[in-house]
């Protein structure tokens, strides 16, 4: 995953605005074709700038750490 600026929501620094997708995310850390799903991206339609929620962030650190319990749902909060 590219590392990427972090904010939650809200206007690029560009100036532009960010719009809100799902996206699925490889994460070899979860197994062989690991991934996580359904993982809420926003991403500025001036210059493609992609951010990502702090909980999520928090979230892969922790599978990471090898903590593969849960899901990414009800983490952002
Ligand atoms: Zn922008």
């Amino acid at each position: 995953m590219p590392r990427s600026t972090v904010l939650d929501t809200g206007q690029c620094p560009c100036g532009g605005t960010f719009a809100s997708r799902l996206i699925t995310v490889p994460l070899n850390a979860l197994g062989p074709g690991g991934a996580l799903e359904d993982v809420p991206e926003s991403r500025c339609g001036d210059c493609g700038t992609r951010v990502y929620q702090a909980a999520l962030l928090r979230r892969i650190e922790s599978i990471m750490r090898g903590d593969t319990r849960g899901s990414i749902a009800g983490a952002t909060t």
